[in-house]
């Protein structure tokens, strides 16, 4: 049976959960989808025992589409939540109210392969370097903006993961908003930024109907866009300031809206940005991002961490 399972190709299973949709991939050692499917995030996660209903799904996943046919290395999740240092845990789900202080690689130890979390930003941003063939040395900032505002940093190519696992949660700092944050806490940023705050900016203006596709280009120079810019530039060159980096990295389903104001981003992050440095050298990459990114992006770091023997690449 081991040397009928050395003739098999090696595939991981990545996994990207999403505020909507969660997703599932199979992925082979060249970062090709080889079969994939999605679920409903609450129909999966939300019941009272979120790791048995993720394993029992993943079990008929394998069932189908692995076993006998592939050779199964790793499972690797991406989640949109504070995941612990020793990337076990999950510790809090802003949204999720079953995915709270959950074990995850307990929880599906039943199938015998290493299991690799992180926050689903963290994957993300390991992926878009990759592809980007970003050369690993200073500080990669990736910013994506999409429901929430979420933040990753690199340093040498490393992410960055902090005492406690959440390093790079610049979407939590302190902007005075006056509004509740789904952290708990009082004004963060992303009370201004996230996709979220623009949606409710624009239905609190022209009611639940108004589409939020069109909102640049049908809003564009009205006063709730230029406040949204602010704050998110806000973010950004807080980022820019302390770390002075090499990348910056912006994704995530709003830029890629039509019409998102790039320049005047743009204008806003180098009027706060230092002089002469880092504002005169400037430069931000937009990318362009499919649905599948994100189990693409676990699954290069199950790879990563597989190939070197230990897990440094997602824990250092
Ligand atoms: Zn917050």
């Amino acid at each position: 049976m081991t040397e009928l399972l050395d003739f098999q190709e090696s595939v991981v299973i990545g996994i990207d959960v999403g505020g909507t949709n969660l997703r599932v991939g199979l992925v082979d050692e060249h970062g090709d989808l080889l079969d994939s499917y999605i679920v409903g995030t609450q129909q999966t996660l939300g019941g009272s025992d979120p790791m048995r209903s993720l394993a029992d799904m993943l079990q008929s996943f394998i069932s189908q589409s692995v076993v006998g046919r592939y050779h199964l290395r790793a499972i690797a999740i991406g989640f949109p939540s504070m995941v612990d240092e020793t990337r076990r845990k999950v510790i809090r789900t802003t949204f999720i109210e079953g995915l709270q202080n959950i074990d995850v690689v307990a929880g599906l130890n039943r199938f015998g392969v290493p299991v690799f979390i992180d926050r689903d930003v963290n994957m993300l941003l390991h992926y878009d370097a990759h592809r980007l063939h970003l050369p690993p040395k200073g500080v990669w900032l990736g910013c994506y903006v999409g429901t929430g505002m979420g933040f990753s940093l690199a340093f040498d190519g490393r992410i960055l993961v902090g005492k406690h696992g959440v390093a790079g949660e610049l979407g939590h700092i302190p902007g005075r908003t006056g509004l509740r944050c789904g952290c708990g806490n009082e004004g963060c940023i992303e009370t201004k930024t996230a996709g979220n705050a623009l949606v409710a900016s624009l239905r609190e203006r022209y009611g639940p109907d108004e589409p939020i596709e069109a909102v640049f280009v049908d809003h564009t120079d009205e006063p709730f866009i230029d406040e949204w810019l602010e704050y998110l530039a806000i973010g950004f060159s807080t980022a820019i300031n302390m770390l002075d980096p090499t990348a910056i990295l912006v994704g995530g389903g709003v830029p890629q809206m039509s019409g998102f104001p790039k320049r005047r981003l743009e204008e806003k992050i180098r009027r706060m940005a230092r002089k002469p440095v880092p504002e005169a050298d400037l430069h931000l990459t937009y990318l362009e991002q499919g649905p599948y990114d994100g189990v693409l992006g676990s699954a290069l770091c199950a790879f990563e961490a597989l190939n070197t023997q230990d897990s440094k690449v997602l824990v250092s």
